[in-house]
């Protein structure tokens, strides 16, 4: 080792998730991330328009109390319900270091979203995945045993699969003594949210972001809806790293985009559609599609390799996403674009496979 690593021994050692590709190059459709293919509400686009730039001298509210309130109200919740964060990456995070704090492992599944093994790592957190079954659906027994922690995806990804309320309400009743997140990112494309059981379970903790439903991943906007007392822990914790997390823009643009209920349905009835339409589309050319709750669609094409149709994509200028885990390595997930992107997409899969 040479004399300007002598510090190396000390440095936290991790290996990061790895994000879908951002490419640079522009004309391209990018159906791996799960954005949304469609812009952010006008009413975003009216309040972009006022945002008073010389206040970026001033540091934001450090409560994000305009967009707290928006949220508390929109959900018919306290705002003391309800904790805002830099997407629900940030939220996640938080909650990982804010509440397991134990020996005894966390649960989270074998599949799903692949930042939990991450923070896990990070924070020195002990884990086990209970493997989901055969069909890739969660099996709520798995989650009854002695644990330090519960996070669920619902609907989860890169499944695609919605659990029943009634199931996930059996996870967390079985777990009074530690603190269960549903990470409710997708839930609505199709899941049923379990938020009206907050005020019944004091350790349920639903997670949801403006990423994906709301078009607005690049705000980077995610929130968190518990107990009063869960809230405060995570202020409590967040409060401790860094006060300001939410930027003036964030602020402002989030409770905008939460004023224009019909454009939000109006949009989420157009991918559902789009997302319908293309897993026909899809099993007529024979791949394998998971009936999906969420804005993306786990396919498997049976005739070829999944990992080749991948990157013969990527010389179409598609860009879908293919995770090298052992279960699901036969599988494309594919998030849902505009109409005219997923006719591109599958014009492409008949030139590829002809
Ligand atoms: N949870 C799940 C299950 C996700 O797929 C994602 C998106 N990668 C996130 C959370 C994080 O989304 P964001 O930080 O953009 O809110």
């Amino acid at each position: 080792m040479s004399n300007e690593m002598k510090w190396a021994k000390n440095v936290r050692k991790v290996t990061p998730y790895v994000p879908g590709e951002q490419p640079k190059q522009t004309n391209i459709i990018k159906l791996n991330t799960n954005e949304n293919p469609y812009p952010p509400s006008p009413k975003v686009f009216d309040e972009h328009g006022k945002v008073n730039v010389s206040g970026f001298s001033l540091y934001p509210d450090p409560s994000a109390s305009v967009l707290v309130e928006a949220l508390a109200k929109y959900h018919g919740i306290g705002a003391n319900q309800v904790f805002t964060g830099v997407g629900s990456d940030d939220v996640l995070a938080l909650a990982f270091l804010t509440f397991f704090n134990s020996d005894t492992p966390i649960l989270f599944p074998d599949i799903t979203y692949s930042f939990y093994p991450v923070w896990a790592e990070v924070y020195r957190i002990p884990y086990e995945c209970p493997p989901l079954q055969e069909d890739f659906t969660i099996n709520v027994n798995d989650y009854k045993k002695k644990n330090g922690g519960v996070v669920i995806t619902n609907p989860n990804a890169p499944t695609s699969i919605a659990l029943g309320t009634s199931q996930v309400e059996e996870i967390i009743a079985a777990n009074p003594e530690v603190v269960v997140i549903i990470d409710e990112a997708y839930v609505d494309f199709g899941g049923e949210s379990v938020l009206p059981l907050i005020d019944k379970y004091d350790n349920l903790l639903v997670v949801r972001t403006y990423s994906k439903s709301r078009s607005m991943a690049g705000m980077r906007i995610g929130y968190a809806m518990g107990n009063k007392r869960l809230i405060q822990a995570m202020t409590d914790v967040k409060e401790s790293i860094n006060s300001y997390t939410m930027t003036r823009e964030s602020i402002v643009l989030g409770a905008a985009s939460l004023a224009d209920e019909e454009y939000f349905q109006e949009k989420k009835q157009m991918v559902v559609a789009t997302r319908e339409r293309t897993k026909e589309e899809l099993r007529r050319r024979g791949f394998e599609v998971l009936d999906s709750s969420a804005n993306f669609l786990f396919a498997k094409p049976n005739s070829v390799d999944a990992g080749w149709l991948f990157e013969e994509l990527k010389k179409e200028k598609i860009f879908v996403r293919h995770f090298n885990g052992e279960r699901i390595k036969d599988y494309l997930r594919i998030s849902i674009g505009t109409d005219q992107q997923m006719d591109c997409l599958l014009q492409a899969i008949d030139r590829i496979m002809a």
